[in-house]
């Protein structure tokens, strides 16, 4: 350390402020987070009013100026009246730091904690590693988060953990459901939600997948007491995919131990899986069964309603201007999942923002091809033409026919829109399920049908009730 004196104090003096600047900071910010994050700050030098120090990486640098400098400058200027100004800046890397640095595992460790008292990992003797929580999505909270009935036991499960004060609401809580659903979304959600309601709590958030590297980490770094105490000492602990450890054996029995020391503590934990607690697999019994303590809650797959939703919030959060059949169309059609959904919509948006013309059906079903393909529930053009024969109350040898009365032709038409709607045939594929029409027939019945939806009510109703039927 190359600390140059001011004025009349003794590089002894100063350091000795420092090591008391130290310790300040390490009782009134706990050990967890003082080793974390400022453990590692070595003082350069002072000049005037300015004090100096370093760090070994900007991300370190960055963090600790956001929330801690001001901490540190005071306690500078209490220790010395003259030092008004501190400035924190990477240290130059010698070999040794930069073979420490180097993330295991190929993982990339590029996060931001989001949480003044975030807690981080910290190698044995090695730089301490804020990688060890994930960061937090902005875009995942609670206010972009639309609520329908699959997903709202869920919900309103997670907004009651988030709010609790004081309390543990239920332990653990556990979310589960298919790929894509929000089980993310939402753990992020309490994560935003704590942080803002409750900064004094320490929350970490992290995916099964990184907790055995962390873990494995530890065993290689004979430092598993360090990461015990790292996770043991959080207020709310969020493993995101809890069954990537299913089969770990030594992972699962860590988490199984670090689990019950919180619970024991009554701090909050919540937890997401693909399934159920008892339908995880490769995952010991006890485990199992203490995963389904506290309330579970799952995630069913999305209707109609909740995709238009999600669809319509986006468009508005974005001042976005589309057709809304637009959105009709791929809330039903896009029924896989919300992330297959949320990712057609953008791809129809930037194919119309690179050529430069308005989202039609017709661009929208070109752009998204095979994605509609994938997304296919194989609805045949009979079985949509049977349904609406029912619905209307003709024949279904009129669907071929060449009559042009009203009442058949009518129906005929939705059929064809529908057919248009809700698979991936082209017009003259319809045209010829449709008694051998031509494809300008159907298009006109696509143009008339999307005409009349606008000036007939009814017939609007019955396209969606038709349309829900089918699916
Ligand atoms: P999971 O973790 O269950 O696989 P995610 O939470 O990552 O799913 O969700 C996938 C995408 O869908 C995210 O972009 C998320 O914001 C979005 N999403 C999921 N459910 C909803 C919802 N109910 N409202 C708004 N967006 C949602
Ligand atoms: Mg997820």
């Amino acid at each position: 350390m190359t600390a140059q004196t001011n004025s009349k104090a003794s590089v002894m003096t100063r350091n000795e402020q420092w090591k008391q600047i130290r310790e300040k900071l390490r009782s009134e910010y706990g050990v967890a987070t003082f080793n974390s994050w400022l453990k590692n700050i070595e003082l350069e030098k002072i000049d005037g009013k300015l004090v100096t120090m370093t760090l070994p990486t900007r991300f370190l640098c960055d963090w600790v100026l956001n929330n801690y400098a001001n901490r540190i400058r005071q306690l500078w200027n209490a220790a010395d009246k003259s030092i008004t100004a501190v400035d924190i800046r990477v240290k130059p890397l010698d070999k040794k730091n930069i073979a420490a640095q180097k993330p295991t595992f190929g993982l990339a460790d590029v996060s931001a904690p989001f949480n003044g008292k975030a807690v981080a990992a910290v190698e044995a003797g090695a730089t301490p590693d804020p990688s060890l929580m994930a960061p937090l999505d902005p875009r995942f909270t609670f206010e972009n988060f639309v609520v329908g009935k699959s997903n709202e036991l869920a919900h309103a499960a997670a907004r009651r953990v988030a709010e609790a004060k004081d309390s543990v609401p239920f332990n653990p809580l556990y979310l589960y459901g298919g790929v894509g659903l929000g089980k993310t979304h939402l753990m992020h959600a309490i994560g935003h939600a704590i942080a803002a309601n409750s900064p004094d709590k320490r929350v970490l958030y992290l995916s099964a997948e990184k907790f055995m590297y962390r873990f494995i980490r530890a065993l290689r770094f004979k430092d598993t007491m360090n990461f015990k105490d790292q996770f043991r000492s959080v207020d709310v602990l969020m493993i995101d995919d809890v069954q990537f450890i299913a089969g770990k054996d030594s992972t699962q029995e860590e988490f199984f131990h670090t689990f019950n020391a919180l619970v024991d503590q009554n701090h909050q934990i919540i937890i997401s899986g693909d399934r159920s607690p008892t339908d995880l697999e490769g995952m010991e019994e006890r485990m199992r069964s203490r995963l389904g303590w506290g309330l579970v809650a799952d995630i069913h797959p999305t209707d109609y309603e909740l995709r238009l939703g999600i669809l319509q919030s986006k468009v508005e959060q974005g001042k976005i201007n589309i057709d809304p059949r637009i959105l009709e169309f791929l809330a039903h059609r896009i029924t896989s999942n919300v992330r297959e959904l949320e990712g057609a919509l953008n791809r129809v948006l930037a194919y119309s923002d690179l050529v430069g013309r308005a989202v039609t059906l017709e661009s929208t079903q070109e752009v998204l091809r095979d994605l509609l393909r994938a997304n296919d529930r194989r609805i045949t053009i009979e079985e949509i033409q049977k349904k609406v024969a029912e619905h209307f109350n003709i024949r279904m040898s009129d669907m071929h026919s060449a009559r042009r009365a009203r009442a058949v032709a009518r129906p005929r038409q939705v059929a064809m829109y529908l057919a248009k709607h809700l698979t991936s045939r082209s017009l003259p594929e319809i045209g010829r399920k449709f008694g051998g029409r031509d494809h300008t027939t159907v298009m006109h019945a696509l143009k008339k049908i999307d005409e009349l939806r606008q000036e007939d009510i009814a017939l609007s109703e019955d396209i969606d009730l038709l349309m829900r039927m089918l699916e």
